[in-house]
């Protein structure tokens, strides 16, 4: 704690250079981003079977014809790119897309092997060195690309499988010649296309184009005293080899800030500040200069925080239906072909149907029991319905009760269905069909 009697230093002028930890930052977030999309799938985190017509979400087996929890799954991932698109420009193209993380990946990779070779092959020509740099990128990359596309193919059938399919060289199925054909088009993108893929296929660039708004995160080129030197270093640092001076909006830019890191680095030992910032449209403020918290993190308008608020509905409809969600599903139908039968003991039959799918990834065991009619029993089903996980089945049964448990006509009846692991109940209200006099014949009830 300082006292009066010690004279306070006097503090140096400190530059702040915004914007110089971008491509640090990029880096860290792009090498989560990494890890992510490899352990997505390999780890069921996050991916769809199409063969077993499964999706596989944060551990939950889903069917595909859950139809609630693919449905939510959907419009919380539309309503997420939309909403991202919408606040924050191309921050997913900059620093979370795949595609531009192995493209920013195979140019480092291939300046490094230039680097070596002109090391390795001081005294050859020009072309050898070009050629041996070309072979030797070809021969790293080849690998990356096998890789690349085990993971990308992996969130599309399983990685077990796909692993063997690789292992065997399998180039006759259809999954093996799918592997095959996308690992040459992996190779053939990061060998010779690269960023290019951004501008002249990838449909997210035009489709941030209509969603963006004046607040949305940009990068900006400002400067109104006129401290531009015109060195020009922006232009070379970007790999997109675009010219940000010239306006915000280029389609090609992908907000990488590549620019905004080489102008401090330059303006910054001048002893001023970046003209490149990250900020809110073209006339909002600089991304950080603002002090509300939500006006600095993009929420600047109704139609945000609306946008929000359904992107929490949905994540919450979504988290409600995953907890819901019984792993094995139960249906009991009754099966009126005949409404019921007498057996010659006296006992009246009614006939149902039971489906069971077990989604989940255990063994189950289903057995039902009849609530409500004394001394009611079923016939022609096992005591314990064993289902494999992924197993359906559908599987006929009797309900069978004594004649002196039941009204003439119709009676209520529930039928229990215990499931076990898990010890979870399930009931179903049925009709239990019994003659109106007792000689009458199943017939002519029908
Ligand atoms: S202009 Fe700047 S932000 Fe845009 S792509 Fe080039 S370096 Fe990245
Ligand atoms: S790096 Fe900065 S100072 Fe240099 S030309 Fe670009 S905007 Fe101007």
């Amino acid at each position: 704690m300082s006292t009066p009697t010690q004279a306070a230093k006097p503090k140096k002028p400190r530059i702040i250079i915004p914007g110089t930890q971008y491509h640090r930052i990029r880096k860290a977030v792009q090498a989560i981003c990494f890890i992510i999309f490899v352990t997505l799938p390999l780890f069921d985190i996050m991916r769809i079977d199409l063969p077993r017509q499964r999706f596989y979400f944060f551990g939950a087996e889903l069917w595909i014809s859950e139809f609630s929890i693919v449905f939510l799954t959907l419009m919380f991932m539309w309503i997420l790119i939309a909403a991202m698109a919408m606040i924050y420009g191309r921050f997913w193209c900059g620093y979370l897309c795949p595609q531009m993380i192995f493209s920013e990946t195979a140019n480092g990779l291939e300046k490094r092997i230039i680097r070596f070779v002109n090391k390795q092959m001081p005294n050859a020509g020009t072309r050898s060195r070009r050629i041996s740099a070309a072979i030797l990128f070809s021969l790293v990359l080849l690998p990356a690309s096998v890789f690349v596309t085990f993971v990308f193919v992996s969130y599309f059938v399983p990685p077990l499988d796909l692993f063997h399919r690789l292992l065997s060289l399998d180039m006759r199925t259809a999954g093996g010649i799918v592997g095959a054909s996308v690992t040459l088009v992996t190779f053939l993108d990061f060998a010779l296309l690269r960023e290019r893929f951004c501008t002249a296929i990838c449909p997210y660039g035009y489709l941030q184009n209509m969603l963006k708004d004046k607040h949305t995160l940009l990068v900006r080129f400002h400067d109104p005293k006129d401290e531009c030197i015109k060195c020009s270093k922006c232009v070379r640092a970007c790999p997109m080899g675009i010219d940000i001076r010239k306006s915000s909006h280029q389609l090609e830019c992908t907000h990488c800030a590549e620019c905004i890191d080489a102008c401090s680095g330059i303006l910054g030992k001048l002893g001023t500040h970046s003209v490149i910032q990250y900020a809110w449209g073209d006339s909002g403020a600089h991304s950080a200069a603002e002090g509300n918290w939500f006006r600095r993190i993009g929420l600047r308008d109704g139609k945000r925080v609306a946008v929000l608020v359904l992107l929490l509905v949905y994540a919450t409809g979504l988290s409600i239906a995953i907890g819901l969600r019984q792993p094995v599903l139960l249906r009991i139908m009754p099966d009126r072909i005949t409404l019921y039968s007498v057996a010659p003991d006296g006992q009246v039959h009614n006939r149902f149907r039971m489906l069971a799918s077990n989604r989940g990834q255990v063994r189950v065991s289903v057995s039902l029991s009849i609530a409500d009619l004394k001394g009611a029993s079923i016939e022609e089903i096992e005591d314990r319905k064993v289902l494999e996980p992924g197993e359906s089945v559908q599987q006929h049964f009797d309900v069978v009760v004594p004649p002196s448990s039941l009204h003439p006509g119709i009676n209520r009846i529930r039928i229990l269905a215990d499931v076990t692991p898990g010890k979870t109940g399930q009931q179903f209200s049925e009709t239990f069909f019994a003659p109106q006099t007792p000689s009458a014949s199943p017939d002519n009830e029908k």
